[in-house]
């Protein structure tokens, strides 16, 4: 027997989301079916894949509700004090990808504020939990980034309850589908753009006056810089111009020491996708257009938030670290 194992698990999964997604087109189910990767680790084998079952939460979503629950490395990161001793804030670091990155990091050894809105609690805290079960320091700092207030009082509370910065990663995103540009709102389009823009911009701010040689800063754009969906035209652009931030930015940091680095996920199983980010049509199938057939958990980035990070790749700014299924990686 391969040391992947692909029947039990995958099985159980398998048969209960078919179930639960007894709902979907059976085009959407087939072509989910069809589009299958060999699993690439023992652990990879037994994620799960379209199709997924039909779901919708109000933005911006809990990933303790969602059907199937991410992985977010919880019983499987394992560091080796890559960061040991870095302070670091991370944005939407409640859930999805940016939980990934706090759980890998606090088990890399550096000390994690999170950010996040205050629906988003009962997430916040298991991450919190998290973080000092690793005997790290943990600090919870709910709000809205949407206002530039708030973007500089995080950054100094981040600072003054971690004794200082060395990380920054702007993880946190607003994305809702809409089918057309008429169904844009200025206000939607104003909301994304403050939170998915003007945020990083203002948290980059703040935390350049107050980080010194070492210090990094991580951006998590998205395969959608490239590639960008009909659906998604707002949010798209944004992850385009974070890319565009990201090399602006590492080139005017490099006299200071400060690194600057970016992360471009493709499609991965976070509550992003369920409150809104994705039609159900879309969700159902959700993972299907990459090679490997079905989405990424965000325990499968994480090491690469750690990489972006790093202080061993002292080389590496403006750099960008991709996780797609192998799918199309933004340049
Ligand atoms: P997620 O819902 O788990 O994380 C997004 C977070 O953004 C939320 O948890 C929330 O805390 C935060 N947020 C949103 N609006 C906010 C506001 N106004 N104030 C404060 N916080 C706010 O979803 P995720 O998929 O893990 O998203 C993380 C990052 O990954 C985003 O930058 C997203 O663009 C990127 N990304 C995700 C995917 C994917 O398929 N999930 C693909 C490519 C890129
Ligand atoms: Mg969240």
């Amino acid at each position: 027997m391969s040391d992947i194992d692909t029947s039990r698990r995958t099985f159980v999964v398998g048969a209960g989301l078919a179930t639960a997604a007894a709902g979907a087109s059976p085009a959407l189910a087939q072509e989910a079916a069809n589009a299958v990767g060999a699993p690439t680790t023992p652990a990879a084998a037994a994620y799960p894949k379209p199709p997924f079952p039909p779901q919708r939460q109000p933005w911006p979503g809990l990933a303790s509700k969602m059907t199937p629950r991410p992985d977010h490395g919880e019983t499987s990161y394992k560091g080796s004090g890559k960061l040991t001793g870095k302070r670091a804030l991370i944005t939407g670091g409640d859930s999805g990808i940016g939980r990934a990155a706090a759980i890998a990091y606090a088990r890399e050894g550096a000390d994690v504020a999170i950010n996040y809105l205050p629906a988003e609690e009962p997430d916040a805290r298991e991450v919190i939990a998290l973080i000092r079960a690793e005997g790290r320091r943990a600090v919870a700092i709910p709000g809205d980034l949407r206002d530039e207030g708030f973007c500089r009082k995080l950054v100094e509370q981040a600072a003054r309850e971690l004794g200082g910065l060395d990380i920054l990663v702007n993880n946190a995103a607003r994305q809702q589908t809409k089918p057309a540009i008429a169904d844009i709102s200025s206000a939607d389009f104003d909301a994304t753009m403050k939170t998915n823009v003007y945020a990083p911009f203002w948290l980059t701010k703040a935390a350049v006056a107050r980080m010194t040689a070492g210090a990094v800063i991580v951006n998590t754009s998205s395969e959608q810089a490239s590639d960008p969906s009909e659906d998604l035209v707002d949010y798209a652009l944004t992850r385009a111009a974070v890319l565009n931030f990201t090399k602006s930015m590492a080139k005017q940091l490099v006299s200071k020491g400060i690194r600057v680095n970016a992360v471009a996920p493709g499609p991965f199983w976070t509550p992003l996708q369920v409150s809104g980010g994705a039609t159900q049509e879309k969700l159902q199938a959700f993972g299907s257009t990459s090679p490997m057939g079905r989405p990424g958990q965000p325990a499968e980035i994480a090491a690469l938030f750690v990489a972006a990070a790093d202080p061993s790749l002292s080389y590496s700014t403006g750099q960008v670290f991709g996780s797609t299924g192998g799918g199309g990686q933004p340049a």
